[in-house]
């Protein structure tokens, strides 16, 4: 379960966006502090690259990602990516997660993120223990809050 402010999931929207300007993917990536568990108070949009079928993060820059994050006491708790139509995970998005600890959250939006702001038609996948994908219900697990 994690807890979002209607702020940040905003941000986040318009991020996917401007960058996906309608025909490509974007991803960001919601952190918060590691002292407080299930708290995101920060949307990342990472360097990437995109096309209207995927998105890749650079490898580098995710690296010191990690060491500024962890610098800051911050951690990411979920990747959150556009599809051009449907919200599903694909195989390529169960392989290309960018944290395997299980409960990490992957969510994907409809339509380039062109709908309104909040989990209409939205898709979360859950990592699990077994470190399989298991699709959970967004609306019981993100908490958007004023
Ligand atoms: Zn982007």
């Amino acid at each position: 379960m994690i807890a979002i402010a209607k702020e940040v999931l905003k941000r986040s929207f318009e991020h996917l966006r401007d960058c996906g300007d309608d025909r490509r993917e974007c991803v960001v990536l919601w952190a918060g502090p590691l002292t407080r568990e299930g708290v995101v108070d920060e949307v990342i949009h990472p360097l990437h690259t995109a096309s209207a079928v995927g998105y890749d993060i650079d490898g580098p820059y995710v690296s010191r990602l990690w060491r500024e994050l962890a610098g800051r006491g911050q951690t990411v708790r979920a990747q959150v990516h556009t599809h051009p139509g449907p919200a599903y995970h694909s195989s390529r998005d169960d392989s290309c997660a960018l944290v395997h600890t299980p409960g990490y959250l992957s969510l994907v939006i409809p339509n380039f993120a062109k709908g309104a702001v909040g989990l209409d038609g939205c898709f979360l996948a859950v990592r699990g223990d077994d470190g399989a994908w298991e699709s959970i219900d967004p609306r019981s697990t993100i908490v958007i809050e004023q």
